[in-house]
């Protein structure tokens, strides 16, 4: 794996009226790809370690590697990317000129070549129609989206983004969140400072805490929120209402995608994802390339599917033979109806529906517990009914 970033043995000291220590020791890498939360209390150093990284802040002692090279040999830093809270766009520029001014200004692009590009991101982020508004008439999301696609606009190898949701109402919040999805799922490599830990365990390769400028603790998202040994971090973990039920629906193949990979980081190593019903092989087709990341992670991590289907779909064919402990199958009995494909991990439901060809797809994710229980207990029942494929 490519390393983008190494930080090794950060440390940061502010001399106001007197000494502060806001980053002490940190060390810590990010691989290509990896999408790494930061998180701990207000006056951490979450925000100081960002501005390190961007080269915003000078450091005292330690090293930053970035891209191989120290930090302090590299001009052209727009190799990082930078988000804040406070989106930052020019008020006096169109979005498309938010988006192309820097691109161009750079020489990384003809001024051509930056409107097509920026005209693509606004399409695949909903925001085509806005090309022309002045930031003042955008929704507060919107404006956070625009700032996110300008900063993408760079291409940058690393993208930070500092409590990008803080100043949005909480309407607003989800189709910021939902965008970062997204990046993540197409391999963006980020640190996200981010105060929804549920949507941490769902981006997260790692879960950095920091407290009082140290690293406290480094873990697996799963690990950090289900398996937290740390008093002084459950501490932390019970101030947010880590909510123990919700509804929520993805549509769409972008949203499909990343809500698969993202849902297969909270899976344990080992663990078992119970799927019933048929979708032949409309799940693979609709994972598209990204099919191939989640497998390889999903054989990685040992995690099996028990399914229950009307019929093994070629690719399930495929995958059974070729893995043989890594797949289960039974075949729903002919007298059984089961429309809906759906599956179930620990507590939570995720029913997918495919409609025919060419539809759009939709999840519905249902997080609760005796939900759960009850959809096991159909799957324990038919498992028992049905045949097993040899
Ligand atoms: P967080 O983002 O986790 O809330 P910050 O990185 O903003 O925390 O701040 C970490 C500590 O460093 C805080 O105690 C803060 O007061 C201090 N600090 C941050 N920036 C400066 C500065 N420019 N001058 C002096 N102290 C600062
Ligand atoms: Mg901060």
């Amino acid at each position: 794996m490519n390393k983008i970033l190494e930080i090794k043995n950060l440390s940061k000291t502010f001399y106001d009226n007197k000494k502060h220590i806001a980053l002490s020791d940190i060390s810590f890498e990010v691989n290509e790809g990896e999408v790494i939360c930061l998180v701990g209390p207000s006056g951490s150093g979450k925000s100081t370690l960002l501005r390190c990284i961007a080269g915003l802040e000078d450091i005292d002692e330690g090293e930053i590697v970035l891209l191989g090279k120290s930090a302090m040999e590299i001009s052209d830093k727009h190799e990082v990317g930078f988000v804040f809270q406070d989106y930052n766009l020019w008020p006096h520029k169109t979005v498309l000129e938010n988006i192309i001014f820097t691109p161009v200004l750079k020489g990384k692009m003809s001024t051509d070549e930056a409107k097509n590009m920026a005209k693509d991101l606004l399409k695949r982020f909903d925001l085509f129609e806005k090309k022309d508004s002045y930031p003042d008439f955008l929704s507060g999301g919107q404006k956070q989206r625009v700032a996110i696609i300008r900063a993408l606009a760079m291409k940058p190898k690393l993208l930070l983004l500092d409590e990008i949701t803080s100043a949005l109402d909480p309407e607003l919040i989800s189709s910021v969140l939902n965008l970062i999805k997204v990046l993540a799922k197409e391999g963006q490599s980020m640190i996200v400072v981010t105060h929804h830990l549920k949507f941490a365990t769902e981006i997260a390769d790692k879960i950095i805490f920091l407290d009082e400028g140290r690293m406290v603790q480094q873990a697996t998202a799963r690990d950090f929120i289900y398996a937290q040994s740390n008093p002084r971090i459950e501490d932390f973990l019970k101030t947010f209402s880590l909510n123990k039920q919700e509804v929520n629906i993805y549509e769409g193949v972008d949203q499909f995608q990343a809500f698969q990979l993202g849902t297969l980081k909270r899976f344990k190593e080992g663990s078992a994802k119970y799927v019933v019903g048929s979708s032949g092989d409309r799940w693979f087709e609709t994972m598209g390339s990204f099919y191939q990341t989640y497998e390889e992670e999903r054989i990685k991590r040992k995690i099996s599917w028990n399914m229950i289907m009307y019929n093994e779909s070629p690719r399930d064919h495929d995958l059974r033979i070729k893995y043989p402990d890594l797949n289960v199958y039974r075949l729903i009995p002919k007298d059984m109806e089961n429309p809906a494909n759906y599956y179930v991990i620990e507590d939570v439901v995720v029913i997918q529906i495919f409609g025919k060809p060419g539809d759009e797809p939709v999840l519905i994710e249902i997080k609760n517990k005796d939900v759960a229980k009850s959809y096991m207990n159909y799957f324990n029942l038919l498992w028992e009914r049905s045949a097993v494929i040899k």
